[in-house]
Order: structure tokens, then sequence, then C-alpha cells
């Protein structure tokens, strides 16, 4: 059993090539195994003291997240809350603010929870993850990361370092909408995430929906491009027709499948709409849930 304090990139790389698991924030790695989900591993190695990590860099094709950057800087980063809004509002739902403060974005997707409230927006963003090792450096698109509930396709010596997200082309932009019994402290039920590009005409010209916690990853909704040309109403609700019929949810103590599946394609159809009324250069809080009244009353 071991504990090593990373000071540096190559620190942390040389461990885990040593067998050890990083924990960042701890939000999920820690509070898991004090709720006897899964035993903390006998081998950590602390990377929260890596700065390096920890910065949102505009880069020459979109902007780079640092995998250490919290949920708390996410919510409230001036580009990040304008051009890339879907990503805050699922940060902004996340816990309570010490969670969103120490946890990470790197820790929520390396997590692999399909009900994880960033995953939908990066997959319709279309966001790389920068994996290091003492091997290399390699690029994996979202879409690939996840390989079932708590399982990545990362290898055990890799270093989740960034988060990539291309900019946005012409009149875009994004949201998340997750449902939820209540203001804080809640699990996705189901959650959808929406990019939209607008037409000068005001139609849709692109878009992308991803669905949370319908299935053993975030899932991509596909068939969209037959949307394409069509009133941003009129794509909501087929994007949300499509959301319902492709989510697999199962039933649980919080919902059933069907109750999941219907109301996925509700947060579907809304996302679409919020992230079409943001591309047209409206500006709706962040989180969209709390801007359209979904949760209790504060
Ligand atoms: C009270 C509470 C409420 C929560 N509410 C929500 C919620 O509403 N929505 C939501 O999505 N999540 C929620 N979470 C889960 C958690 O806070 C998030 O997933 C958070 O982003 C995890 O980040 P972390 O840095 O704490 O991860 P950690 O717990 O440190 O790590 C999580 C996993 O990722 C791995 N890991 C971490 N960083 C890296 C890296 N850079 N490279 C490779 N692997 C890495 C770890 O080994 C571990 O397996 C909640 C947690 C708590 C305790």
């Amino acid at each position: 059993m071991s504990f090593t304090i990373a000071h540096t990139i190559d620190d942390a790389l040389t461990a885990l090539a040593a067998g050890a698991r990083p924990i960042a924030g701890g939000t999920d790695l820690v509070v898991g195994a004090r709720h006897g989900k899964a035993p903390l591993p006998a081998d950590l190695v602390a990377i929260d003291r890596l700065t390096e990590l920890q910065a949102v860099t505009r880069t020459a094709t979109g902007v780079s997240i640092g995998a250490l950057v919290s949920h708390h800087t996410i919510e409230t980063h001036p580009l990040l809350t304008t051009v890339y809004a879907g990503l805050a509002d699922g940060s902004a739902l996340v816990g309570s603010p010490s969670t969103r403060h120490i946890g990470t974005l790197g820790g929520n997707i390396m997590n692999g929870s399909p009900a994880m409230d960033t995953g939908a927006t990066l997959q319709v963003l279309g966001a790389e993850v920068e994996l290091r090792s003492l091997r290399g450096s390699r690029r994996v698109p979202i879409s690939q990361l996840w390989a079932g509930p708590g399982r990545t396709t990362a290898a055990p010596d890799e270093l989740c370092v960034a988060i990539h997200l291309p900019a946005p082309e012409g009149q875009s932009n994004s949201a998340y909408i997750r449902l939820e019994y209540r203001r804080a402290m809640e699990i996705a039920v189901v959650g959808a995430g929406a990019s939209v590009t607008l037409s000068n005409d005001g139609t849709i010209a692109a878009m992308a929906v991803a669905l949370t916690a319908v299935a053993p990853v975030i899932l991509s909704v596909t068939g969209l491009d037959d949307l394409i040309g069509r009133p941003v109403i009129e794509a909501a609700a087929a994007a949300g027709l499509l959301a319902s019929a492709q989510a697999t949810p199962i039933s649980d103590v919080r919902a059933s499948n069907h109750y999941r599946r219907h109301t996925v394609g509700v947060m579907a159809r809304r996302s679409v709409e919020a992230a079409a009324r943001r591309a047209g250069g409206e500006t709706i809080a962040i989180p969209v849930n709390r801007a359209i009244g979904i949760g209790a009353a504060s």
C-alpha cells in the first residue's frame, strides 16, 4: 500500500507505470470507497498539485481544458460559459459548491459513469481527450473513451492531461439539461446535451444530441442529419422522439425504464431548443436547468 504525491507530470506517470491509480479531487474515488462501492486502490498517486493541468487555454483550433480544471472554474469561466455553455451547464449541476471546487473535469470523464454531467456535452462538441504515459501521448475522440459503466479504454498507466474542444463554427452553441428531483446533490435521472448551428434563415444547419444515464455509456443520438434545414421547434421535437426511441435505460429505485425513456426525449427536445436560442444570440443563465425552472424553487 502506498500514497505518493506527484510534483511533476513525470512523477505521476512513473507512479502510474508502477501500478498506482491517480487521485485528483477524490470526490468519486474516496466517497465511493466510504460508501462501500469499491475499496480504495492499494497504491495511489495524488495529482492535484500538478499546476500544468489546471489551466483553460485558447488554442489555434479551440480550447484546451486541463484535466484538473474544477467544475467551479468551468461554471464561472468567461469563455466556457459563453462559447461552450453546455459544458458549463453540466459542471454547474455537479453536487454542491464544495464538490464543484474539488471535483475535476478529468475525474468526471475518467470515472466513466454514464450519469456524468459533462459527458453528453463533450460528446456533442466533438471533444478529444489527451492521454499521456511514459510510452508517449495520444488523443482519443471522447466517444471512444468509455467502454462501459465505470470503465474507459485508457490503459492503466495513462494519465488524462487535457480535454480539447474545437472552436464552434458559425452561429453555434450548446446546452445541457438533466431531469432532477431536487436542486442539489442529485445524480442525473436522465440528461441530454445538444449542440446546434443555425443557418442565416434560423433553420438548423447542424445538430448533435447525446444522452446521459440511459445506456451503459453516454449515447449519441443518430438520424439527426435528416433534420438539417428544418425549423428549430420541429427539429427539436423530432430529436426528442429519436432520443426516446434510441435510449436503452434501466429501471432502478430512482425511475423506471419507461419513465426514463419518455423523459430523456423531453430533455433532448429542451436542450436542442436552449442550444438554438443561445446560438441565435440569446443569453440563458448557467445552468439552463434553473433558467427554465427544472428543480424545486429556491
Ligand atoms: C456529493 C457528491 C455529489 C456529486 N454530484 C455529481 C453530479 O451531480 N454530477 C456528476 O457528474 N458527478 C457528481 N459527483 C461525482 C464527482 O464529483 C465528479 O465525477 C468529479 O468530477 C470527479 O472528479 P475528481 O477529481 O474528484 O475525481 P477522483 O475521485 O479523484 O477520480 C475519479 C476517477 O478518475 C480517475 N482519474 C482522476 N483524474 C484522472 C486523470 N487526470 N487521468 C486518469 N484518471 C483520472 C481516478 O483514478 C478515479 O478512478 C458527485 C460526487 C459527490 C461526492
